[in-house]
């Protein structure tokens, strides 16, 4: 018997790249372990969008070197965004690891795995679905980025755009719902870009339309859009298509537009703010998520203090911050001055931090005594724990023994907070007990 070990980090992609991955693994008769030292073939799937993740790997890896041990017979490899075209300064760094891949190239991992095994194996015909998938499950739509913001590492390192076939996408989720899948998110780094690259004449709305048609499946999220991309047609079909959730995640970066034209954005915030009109018209009671960068080269106070309006204006219900860390080999880190003290950078994400804590907790506060459907994922120190179709995170208690993950369930909300919502079932009173909330902060990895 072989066994496989996957470590990942980083974004929704990652995750979805290693479920893949360990589907491959577990075909070609490998089983999964949950430490290291237990494993034949180990893999780290990596990220380095922030300095924090890559800090993250690089001691991960480190702490691999002891499992090379005189039979030498651990194979370790490395994959995921700190993988790019050149490999030396890693192959030198890291002596200990066999295999560097690429995010667009984790096939050949799957060759040697089967090689390993003495089995032959062809890829393309592998059904690459997650053998044990999460009520929620991820689905890569389309791979890789064109767009080359000056600060993201993301094009350099999962390479150009390329769309999947539609009916493979829609094979996918009915395997999944086979399997047990009540919810998908279809995921891209420029997700409302799907399709422009295949032959014939469709888009995301397309999509949304054929896996809304899929029986079993309830609710459907895509991510992450770019708001140059997000169409009038895709959001008619977020209004039109009932198992396609009303939440956007549209990342706006800055406030200001000559720092959106240092990032290499192409758009002004006034169409950003378009974009929300047209959004929270088309989808009445939208939630929204955004991605903000502070501190990027040369941010001004002024230029900041825009970024803040954007905030208070819109009243997003998420927001992922992030302050700026220059990423080798981008556009920004070879022209662009990383000027803003590490101090004043840290000042403005606070800053945001908590101007969005009071915007959440005033977004949140009406839906107290709201009924709300959750999906529920999971059961934490004795509550269960889901989302609502608005992606909002509710605790529940519930006095009766059944196994609730994966019901759709009516509850009542009793106390909300910016980060999440806790609820009854209907009849059930609410007793206050320890709230677990935390605050989930995403690295940036989409547009
Ligand atoms: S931020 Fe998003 S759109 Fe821009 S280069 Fe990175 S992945 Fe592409």
């Amino acid at each position: 018997m072989s066994n496989y070990y996957i470590w990942t980090i980083g974004c929704q992609m990652n995750v979805a790249d290693s479920q893949r991955l360990g589907s491959a693994l577990e075909q070609l008769g490998y089983d999964r372990v949950a430490t290291a030292e237990d494993a034949d073939i180990v893999i780290l799937n990596s990220c380095v969008v922030r300095q924090g993740a890559e800090d993250k790997v690089v001691a991960r890896l480190d702490s691999l070197k002891g499992l090379k041990g005189a039979t030498n017979d651990v194979t370790i490899a490395l994959t995921g965004c700190m993988v790019g075209p050149q490999v030396e300064h890693l192959k030198d760094r890291f002596s200990h690891v066999d295999f560097f891949i690429r995010p667009q190239e984790i096939t050949a991992l799957v060759e040697f795995a089967a090689d390993r095994q003495g089995l032959a194996c062809d890829v393309d015909q592998m059904l690459l679905v997650a053998s044990r998938p999460q009520v929620s499950t991820f689905i890569p739509v389309i791979q890789g980025c064109d767009e080359f913001c000056t600060y993201c590492i993301v094009p350099y390192r999962r390479g150009r755009e390329s769309s999947r076939p539609l009916n493979e996408i829609v094979g996918e989720t009915e395997e999944l719902v086979d399997r047990g899948v009540v919810e998908v998110t279809l995921l891209g780094q420029i997700v409302d870009k799907y399709g422009h690259d295949l032959p014939g004449d469709f888009d995301l709305a397309d999509l949304l339309s054929a896996v809304n048609d899929v029986q079993g499946i309830e609710r459907i999220r895509f991510l992450t859009s770019h708001p140059r991309d997000m169409s009038d047609r895709i959001l008619r079909a977020v209004a039109d298509l009932p198992k396609v959730v009303e939440h956007l995640n549209v990342p706006f970066q800055s406030g200001d537009d000559g720092v959106l034209e240092r990032m290499r954005r192409p758009y002004a915030i006034t169409e950003y703010f378009d974009l929300i009109e047209r959004a929270r018209t088309y989808v009445p009671g939208v939630a929204l998520a955004t991605d903000v960068i502070v501190g990027f080269c040369g941010e001004t106070e002024e230029e900041f203090q825009r970024t803040v309006g954007v905030l208070e204006r819109v009243r997003f219900d998420t927001v992922h911050i992030a302050a700026y860390s220059t990423r080798s080999g981008t556009i920004a880190d070879r022209k662009i001055a990383d000027d803003v003290p590490p101090g004043v950078k840290l000042e403005r994400k606070n800053i945001v931090e908590s101007l969005q804590e009071r915007i959440a907790t005033e977004v949140n506060m009406p839906l107290l005594g709201n009924r709300v459907e959750v999906l529920v994922e999971r059961k934490v120190r004795g509550r269960w724990e889901g989302r609502t179709r608005t992606n909002k995170l509710v605790h529940f208690e519930d006095p009766g023994e059944a196994d609730r993950v994966g019901s759709l369930m009516e509850v009542d909300i009793a106390r909300t907070s910016p980060w999440s919502l806790t609820g009854t079932l209907p009849g059930y009173g609410y007793t206050e007990s320890e709230p677990t909330e935390a605050i989930t902060l995403v690295p940036v990895g989409g547009p």
